[in-house]
Formats: C-alpha cells, structure tokens, sequence
C-alpha cells in the first residue's frame, strides 16, 4: 500500500520536479481544530515531496486582508464599529496583541511550532502592501468582464453590472466591503463608498484593498507558482471557488491551476463542525498543548484527506493514544500488525515532528495509567518517582 501524501507526492513528481504546496486559512476567530488539518495536509505532502527527492516549497497563506465579518461570541459589541475592515487594521479583541489577526495567529503559529510542522508564513496585507500584486491587479482590472463571464457562468449566478474584481479601502471608513469601483486609470483605483459617501482614488502599487476571494485565490496560485493545494471541501463542489479559480487560471493568467487535495470537516462529537464564529471549538492551540505532538499529527495524517473524522476531545484521545502505541510497537517489530493496519512506517515516520524516528522504541506509558498517577501524585516529582519504580 502506498500512503494518501506519497500517492500525491507520485502524481506531483509526474508534473514536474519543483513545487509549492500552499496552504491558507483567515485570521479571524480562533483558531480550531479543524485549520490543523488544512496545515498537516500540506506538511504531509511537502514531506513525501522531498523525500521522493522533489524540490518542494510549504507556504501559509495568512488571509488577514480580509474584512471582518461579525464579532464573535464572547467579544465586546463595541467591535461591531470595525466591520468590514481588514482585520490586520482591527485592533485585538483584549488590547495583547498588534492587531485582530495577530491575536488569532500567534497561538496557532506557537503550536504549528510545536508539531514541527513549519510553513514559511506569508501574510496577504503584506503582498499587497510590498506591491507584489500590482501587476496581477492590474491585469484582473483589464479582465474585468472575461471574469465576470468566468464566475456568472461557474456560479450560475449574475454579478451587478459595476462589478469589479477588486475591493479597494474606502480611506475614510476604512471599510472594504460597501466601495465600488468608478473607473481605473494606470495604477489608480476610483471608488465611491456607500457606508460614509466618501468618494477617491487608491493607488495599487501599495496596499489600498483586495480582491475578491474568487480572484485572489488564482492570484495567488499565479504570483507563488503554487502545483499544490489542500483545502476544504466546500471549495471542491461544483461551481465552487476551485472550479472558478482554475477558469481563471487557465483563461486569465494562461497557467494550470494546481493539483487539488479536497479534504473533509473535522467535526467535534455531538456538537457538528467546529465554528469559530458560533463558539463550537476546541481550539488548536489547547488541543496540541494537552497532548503530545506525535499523537496529534498521527490523529491527522493517518487518514485520507477525505475521511470525515468525528472527534472526542474526552475519550477519542485516549483511544488514539492506545493507537499510536500499536502503530509504535509495529513499527519497531515488539508486535504484528492487526487487521486494517495499513502504511505503519510511513505513518509512524510522518507522526515525528522532525522526521526524525528514535533509534530506540521509547517507553510506552499506557494514557489512563497516567490519568490515575495523576490523581495520586503529590506534584509532578513525585509523579516522576512512583513510574521509577514502574519503569
Ligand atoms: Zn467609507
């Protein structure tokens, strides 16, 4: 058997020998579960790249030019003022951190340490504020009703006829979302704003806005050269943003769009998909600090992208810790594989954050011993001696 990120790392290598996984997700809630598939996708893949000797790229796409859409459960209803504003330009909901997507980010950045898993991480706001999108807006800009033909015709639904493919700031307001675009001429973007009735010119060599999602994604497959992207699978349907990013690529920017790697909602038990708005999370960054990072990449690589995994943050731990020492005990030949066991050195070697295997099999202690020590355990040296004398 040949595991799910090798057989794509094989299909890749057919294409050609260089290659950039991209990864994206927007910084604007907490950070759950769920984005850690998106991540551990990616790295899975970039991993079975290089070890086929490809030459690979791993790059986070942090969305935070997008605006904000709703203030979340829990957080001051004083923020609703800043809607519509990028949340690189929001402030952080408790005054911590630089801004709204910073707060959110520097967690999830923390714990993708954590997993080994390391992403060069590139923020939107800063490819259009250093003018790297310049040339592809402008190009957009000149495109405009062959992209409104591309999204009518893959939506199936109809764009107003002062559509444009870019959102520029309004720099009264500060809003992106209620602008419209006049008219451009050279790198000048003309607006007016519905919110404040301010009306002006941006200029795109810097930041002054964004594209819309449908476009900013093939922008981006454009400007990093992007062969491959794992995403969720809401992009994947039919007349999805996949299908009309690949128009765009293909139509637009004359490249191919790259090789798709759809994968499943990582659903919480008994709560359905995790949502950061709705307050159903458990989130990144306190699920990988409550266990070891052996244990979650393995909870994550281990199946298919598309596998739809209903997770337990209780007992489901327990039982992939039960898991995971199977595997390792297999892997070091102390025990044979049971039925269904499938890819156990590659899945084993994928589960170490740095991909490097221990030479010996380490001591396996069983995860509800633990839970009971514990509870006995005057504090944590204590703990240490009384499994001493167990080990
Ligand atoms: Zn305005």
């Amino acid at each position: 058997m040949t595991h799910w990120a090798e057989e794509v790392a094989r299909e890749l290598l057919k294409i050609g020998e260089r290659h950039v996984i991209s990864t994206g997700i927007s910084p604007s809630g907490t950070f759950h579960v769920g984005h850690l598939r998106e991540i551990l996708t990616g790295d899975a893949i970039y991993r079975a790249v290089v070890k086929l000797g490809g030459d690979a790229r791993f790059i986070f796409l942090v969305d935070d030019a997008d605006p904000l859409r709703k203030v979340p459960a829990g957080v001051d209803e004083s923020f609703k003022e800043y809607i519509g504003v990028p949340i690189w330009q929001v402030p952080s909901p408790d005054g911590s951190s630089k801004s709204w997507s910073e707060y959110h980010l520097e967690p999830f950045l923390e714990v993708l340490n954590d997993l080994g898993a390391s992403p060069e991480v590139i923020r939107t706001s800063r490819i259009y504020k250093n003018g790297e999108f310049k040339d592809i807006i402008l190009t957009v800009l000149r495109n405009r009703e062959r992209l409104m033909r591309i999204l009518e015709d893959v939506t199936g639904r109809r764009l107003p006829e002062d559509w444009y493919p870019f959102m520029p700031q309004c720099t009264s307001c500060k809003r992106i979302d209620s602008t419209r675009v006049l008219s451009f001429e050279g790198e000048y973007v003309y607006y007016k704003c519905s919110a404040c009735g301010h009306e002006g010119k941006v200029s795109v060599s810097s930041w002054a806005g964004k594209m819309p999602w449908r476009v900013e994604w093939p922008a981006k497959w454009r400007l990093f050269e992007v062969t491959c992207e794992p995403f969720g699978k809401d992009h994947a349907a039919a007349g999805g943003s996949y299908d009309s990013g690949s128009r765009i690529i293909r139509e637009v920017f004359e490249r191919e769009p790259p090789y798709p790697v759809p994968y499943e909602w990582f659903m919480l038990k008994g709560k359905g998909a995790m949502s950061s708005s709705k307050g159903v999370v458990v989130s990144a960054y306190d699920f990988v600090k409550a266990n070891i990072p052996q244990v979650v990449r393995f909870l994550y690589v281990k199946y298919l992208p598309m596998t739809h995994v209903e997770f337990d943050p209780i007992w489901g731990s327990l039982n992939v810790y039960d898991e995971y020492k199977q595997y390792e005990r297999v892997y070091f030949k102390l025990e044979e594989p049971t039925h269904g066991m499938k890819d156990v050195e590659y899945i084993y070697w994928l589960s170490q954050p740095d991909g490097k295997i221990p030479e010996r099999p380490p001591i396996q202690l069983p995860y509800r011993h633990a839970v009971v020590l514990v509870q006995i355990a005057k504090d944590f040296d204590h703990f240490l001696e009384i499994l001493r004398r167990q080990y």
